[in-house]
């Protein structure tokens, strides 16, 4: 009786639902591998969850636009420097906090042996993943130039990144015999002919797909910063925002009563999907492992108790009210999908102030990743202890360091953290080939370090909000005085 009255609360319902569409997706996905389905039936079984991946993505534009404008507007300047310090501590000392811990934890279990290695090729585990070198230098400067976008329009549909690209040079060559053409054996022709003389290796800005959130968020930014100093005058523009925040939450809602069937069918769809899997097995067991170890230290251990240090509130009620955010992430594998439930979860559940979370939820969704940068050093050491490469105590910094900045510029989308993994292995002068030998499992471990960077963001929102208590009331004080006045 008490179970059916529980269950009439929506909330509990839903959550419900949810832990059910996982529990079936993973039940279903291994009995549909023993039945061999076809490319067009996995694809078919995996519908379902692409459609809700496009609701969750559709809803990050006006989401981010209209929490990040109205939350700024509503703040004084002098409020929202000192939320968004905390924020930055936080975020910064969490996530190298993460690092080490994967570190200690690489180091110590030592998963990487090279006869694991051994007559292995990358493809045979994973398949081909084209690999471009980046630089520490490249990847900050594509930070900052993303924070400034030149077109706003196209900030919604694409950021820039640096490429490194090939160009061949070639000489016309007659048949006046030069050593060059000797040296190619050419044989002698009346027809000039090209000849490879040079190749020129040279940097380029690429378009890379998806919104430029970073861009975004440093206009609305703005844009809300200077709509809040203009008093009455933008009062209109700032309803505007405020109702359009209003709408979106709403069709949230109506998105996170579908996600129950969405989240089971990405689960199958990607178990379907599974090649190699005794191989994989072997090889990887315990890189995997490590990271899972690592990701349930920090979400179980170091986040909860630095909540409860700092706002000495019980952190398990606080998790209960993530539970749907937790599991979007394990299904979507992408904080910035997430990001409409967490949003909903932080506000309806653990009542975090609507102001707190529209200025800090949207930074830390892009930003700050825990879980990424404790993965990015766990995979790194794991790929230098194949190659049976010992890193002194230097290049463990460096590591617990780049593995903090690739995180920050990690995109917050599906295997972002495997691409900006390069950075720390460039950084490490190790191969950045290898990479592709633990592609193989980055599917299972990207939902797990997406869903501890959603807890990360959530547990700073809670302490943000919590830290700002004082400067919160006092601009609601401030409020009420000028509506008297008025
Ligand atoms: N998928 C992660 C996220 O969205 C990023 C990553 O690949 O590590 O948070």
């Amino acid at each position: 009786m008490a179970v059916w009255a529980w269950l009439k609360n929506p909330h509990n319902l839903l959550l419900v639902l949810t832990i059910l569409g996982v529990v079936l997706g993973v039940l279903l996905g291994f009995l549909l591998r023993l039945a061999e389905p076809s490319t067009a039936a996995i694809m078919l079984i995996g519908f379902p969850g692409d459609i809700l991946m496009r609701c969750l993505k559709m809803l990050i534009l006006p989401l981010i636009i209209s929490s990040l404008i109205t939350g700024l507007a509503g703040l004084d300047a002098k409020a929202s420097g000192k939320m968004g310090s905390k924020a930055m501590l936080y975020y910064f000392s969490t996530t190298i906090i993460a690092a080490i811990i994967g570190i200690i934890l690489v180091v110590s279990i030592h998963p990487g042996d090279p006869e694991l290695k051994k007559g292995r090729s990358a493809q045979d585990i994973a398949g081909d993943l084209p690999v471009q070198q980046v630089s520490t230098l490249d990847a900050i400067l594509d930070l900052i130039r993303n924070a400034f976008p030149e077109n706003l329009v196209e900030a919604c549909i694409s950021g820039q990144q640096t490429a490194y690209k090939e160009e061949y040079v070639y000489a016309n060559v007659t048949n006046t015999t030069t050593n060059s053409t000797d040296e190619l054996n050419i044989t002698s022709t009346s027809e000039p002919y090209e000849v490879l003389v040079d190749t020129k290796i040279y940097r380029s800005l690429d378009k890379t797909d998806g919104t430029n959130v970073l861009g975004l968020i440093a206009f609305c930014a703005v844009f809300g910063i200077v709509l809040g100093r203009m008093g009455k005058e933008g009062n209109v523009m700032l309803q505007f925002f405020s109702n359009l925040n209003d709408v979106t939450m709403r069709i949230v809602l109506g998105v996170m009563w579908y996600s129950p069937i969405g989240i089971g069918s990405l689960i199958i769809g990607k178990i379907l999907e599974i090649e190699n899997l005794a191989l994989v097995a072997r090889m990887l067991g315990m890189y995997m492992l490590t990271v899972m170890l690592g990701l349930i230290v920090h979400g179980c251990f170091v986040l909860p108790m630095l909540y409860f240090i700092i706002t000495r509130k019980n952190p398990l009620w606080f998790y209960g009210g993530m539970l749907q955010a937790w599991i979007t992430a394990l299904g979507t594998a992408s904080s910035a999908a997430t990001l409409p439930i967490t949003f909903r979860c932080l506000e309806e559940n653990n009542h975090v102030d609507s102001r707190v979370t529209r200025f800090v939820l949207p930074v830390g969704a892009t930003i700050n990743m825990d879980g990424t940068a404790l993965y990015e050093a766990v995979g790194a050491i794991f790929i230098a202890q194949l190659n049976d490469m010992k890193l002194d105590i230097g290049q463990i910094i460096t590591c617990s360091l780049t593995a903090t900045a690739a995180s920050i510029g990690a995109a917050s989308v599906p295997s972002a953290g495997l691409v900006t993994m390069l950075l720390v292995l460039t950084a490490l002068n190790l191969p950045t080939r290898d990479v592709t030998l633990i592609l193989a499992v980055d599917w299972l471990l990207d939902r797990f370090r997406t869903s501890i960077n959603v807890l990360g963001d959530a547990v700073g929102a809670g302490i943000v909000d919590h830290l700002s208590r004082d400067d919160l009331d006092a601009a609601d004080r401030e409020q009420q005085l000028h509506m008297v006045a008025i």
